[in-house]
């Protein structure tokens, strides 16, 4: 079924044409006022020229009037067929015409149009100005604003409000907002269209700490303001964080009944989402009687910043039950909380609606895709995105790199580097983290040492903390414990907490108990330790067979009031996200998942996986160590993902910490057993588990 939308107004209004009996003497009102429609105007174009009238200057002129501006949504046409019949059209007819071609969107042919007028000597008159200059806002013609900005200096038309507003309205829209606050501030008199001409310079210029501290004086001189001032204001409070502002104004709008303004709520939820006070910004959204893309885009941009990507997804969903299309915004915001979740279909969903619509890669909206896909693990459709963007910057290059090196693609990371070098693009600081994790991965140890002197000496780039982390790392990786620790003491800065835990990660895989020991030690002194350091420490003990020092330890943090974080993995189906935590009951098909559990670990078993139980050993108090080993959360997650998906399909799955020995050993082996791509992502890096190996070389 189709369904004929109308497209303008003017359609829907079947006026009766027009039955001129007899023309009135004065056909001023006729003209201006009855005119609805083509038809209208032709038979009464007919009319004129039959009598004559139209050489009547004040009647063509009128007739004019109706052509161009009135009949708005009809072509311009008509109205140049007349204007190019008259004789000698003066200031007003020039004016008309002008005022027309920028109504109907061609302010190139006004600006020319006044040209011609200047060519014929055509004397300019106070109401030209805003006509042309409204012309040259359109399109950000600064050379002629100045120009124009010159002849009225010299006509002195200076003092006349409405052209001062529009000079204010041009050098704002041309970004030149200093220039103009000089007109603005060299103005006798103001009007509310002075300064929101000025404050739209502002927003459209990004300068918000300028737009709240102009409003304020705007209230402090008590001038009048209006709904127009108010969403510029409300836009700069988001961006400076200005809540105070913001609520003020929120008040305003609620005394005043200013609701119905959909543009004005629409402002107000996006100050209050930018503020980070999303559940405000929420309240107002569900109150909303019609919903544009803009406020959709707001809502679902304020979840994803304020980290409830979960919200941020699931509203979007409900936008696409709307049928409401996406903009850039949108997608860029469903993009990163994607990214967040590891939500790989609906991120896929939207790159798939980029390409149908054959929307354009912009930089940004290509970058979201790039982090999207790294975050996801997806490393090819990281890679074609990246070649198919037509422009990219740094943060594209640097995305990619730090992609490709934390799902285990070291080697093919410092590629991507040498090209971009090629190409002359300069990194910066954030693009060496990301060479340097390449580096750690695919252990380059002379190559880390190499970049890492090359920073400061080629790129000008002081190492930064994280620097000294990668540097900790690669050479950790590699085994050289005690050049790491010697790298430490030599910092130029103070190892933060962060180093140190990168240190007992390595000595944990290399069991060395002793800098082990330092690291947790130095750990605990600069800040409170998080569970993980004293569970790394302890099964470090349990590895080399210490297990009164684990057990130690792990008391130690009982004591410390120390809780554990409770591990938790997710997957996602069909758009949705089933989240598991460690002997978890919680999900409806609970019972399925713990069956299909058990037959996972009974036929990994006969393919040779032995439960490796040591840590297991020190933690499981009142439950049987085994099972509690077989229900960690991401063997619940994969276990569920196997019946869930179909065969070959890659599972994927995120964990927020460290994936634990034997959920590695376990997934190497499924991922032979049951021939499946598994990809995890923990709290640092990616695991692509495939063919019993996994990308990270055992090494996490
Ligand atoms: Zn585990
Ligand atoms: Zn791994």
């Amino acid at each position: 079924m189709s369904v004929t939308v109308p497209i303008s107004p003017a359609k829907i209004t079947t006026t009766k044409p027009l039955l001129i009996t007899q023309f009135p003497a004065n056909p001023k009102p006729l003209i201006l006022e009855k005119c609805k429609t083509v038809k209208d105007l032709n038979q009464i174009h007919a009319h004129l020229i039959k009598t004559r009238l139209i050489n009547e200057p004040l009647v063509a002129e009128n007739f004019l009037e109706s052509a161009a501006i009135i009949l708005r949504h009809q072509p311009i046409d008509h109205a140049l067929s007349v204007f190019n019949q008259l004789h000698d059209p003066n200031a007003s007819a020039y004016n008309v015409i002008i005022r027309g071609l920028t109504l109907k969107h061609l302010p190139n042919d006004a600006i020319f149009m006044f040209k011609k007028m200047k060519e014929n000597d055509v004397q300019c008159n106070e109401f030209t100005f805003p006509c042309v200059l409204k012309a040259c806002s359109k399109l950000r013609a600064l050379e002629e604003g100045k120009q124009i900005h010159g002849q009225i200096m010299k006509l002195g038309f200076v003092n006349c409000g409405f052209v001062e507003n529009s000079l204010v309205n041009v050098y704002a829209n041309c970004g030149q907002v200093g220039v103009a606050r000089k007109v603005f501030d060299g103005m006798s008199e103001r009007d509310v269209y002075s300064w929101n001409a000025l404050f739209s310079g502002y927003t459209k210029s990004g300068c918000w700490k300028e737009a709240v501290a102009l409003f304020r004086c705007m209230l402090e001189m008590n001038e009048k303001f209006d709904e127009v001032t108010l969403v510029s204001v409300l836009t700069a409070c988001g961006r400076v964080g200005d809540l105070d502002l913001g609520e003020w104004i929120k008040e305003y709008v609620d005394i005043n009944g200013l609701k119905k303004n959909l543009t004005l709520v629409t402002a107000l939820v996006d100050m209050y989402a930018k503020c980070g006070c999303v559940d405000k910004a929420r309240s107002l959204f569900d109150e909303m009687i019609r919903k544009d893309v803009v406020v959709w885009s707001a809502m679902i941009s304020g979840y994803n910043q304020a980290n409830r990507c979960k919200e941020a997804l699931s509203l979007f969903h409900d936008m696409q039950k709307t049928n409401m299309e996406p903009n850039e915004v949108t997608m860029v915001s469903v993009l990163s909380s994607c990214a967040q979740l590891g939500a790989l279909a609906t991120g896929k969903w939207v790159h798939f609606y980029i390409k149908k619509k054959k929307l354009p890669l912009t930089v940004t909206l290509g970058t979201a895709l790039l982090v999207f896909y790294a975050k996801c693990g997806s490393i090819e459709n990281l890679i074609e995105v990246f070649e198919t963007m037509p422009s990219k910057n740094v943060l594209s290059w640097t995305v990619l790199i730090q992609g490709l090196a934390s799902n285990g693609q070291g080697k093919m990371a410092l590629e991507y580097f040498d090209t971009m070098r090629e190409k002359n693009l300069k990194p910066n600081d954030v693009t060496l983290i990301g060479v340097l994790c390449a580096c750690s991965h695919a252990g380059f140890v002379d190559t880390g040492r190499d970049l890492f002197v090359s920073m400061s000496r080629d790129f000008d780039i002081q190492p930064r903390i994280e620097h000294y982390g990668c540097m900790v790392d690669i050479l950790g990786r590699a085994g050289l414990l005690d050049e790491a620790y010697q790298f430490i003491q030599n910092m130029t800065m103070k190892p933060n907490a962060v180093i140190w835990r990168t240190l007992l990660a390595s000595c944990k895989v290399h069991k060395d108990v002793t800098i082990g020991e330092q690291c947790l030690n130095r750990i605990t002194k600069l800040e409170p330790a998080h569970s993980g350091d004293y569970l790394l420490l302890s099964s470090l003990y349990a590895s080399v067979g210490r297990l009164e020092d684990a057990i130690r330890v792990r008391n130690e943090m009982k004591v410390n009031g120390i809780k554990k974080t409770p591990g938790c993995s997710s997957i996602e189906l069909n758009g949705v996200i089933h989240e598991f935590f460690s002997e978890d009951n919680a999900h409806p098909e609970s019972n399925i998942i713990y069956n299909a559990t058990e037959t996972m670990i009974n036929e990994i078993k006969l393919a040779g996986y032995v439960p490796n139980i040591s840590d297991a050993r020190l933690e499981a108090e009142d439950y049987d160590k085994e099972t509690s080993v077989f229900h960690h959360s991401e063997k619940l997650a994969i276990a569920f993902g196997l019946i869930k998906t179909s065969f070959g399909t890659p599972i994927r799955i995120s964990k927020n910490l460290r994936v634990c020995t034997d959920c590695h050993d376990a997934t190497k082996v499924i991922s032979k057993v049951y021939n499946r791509e598994i990809i995890v992502r923990d709290r640092t890096r990616f695991h692509h588990f495939k063919d019993g190996l996994c990308s990270c070389n055992d090494y996490w």
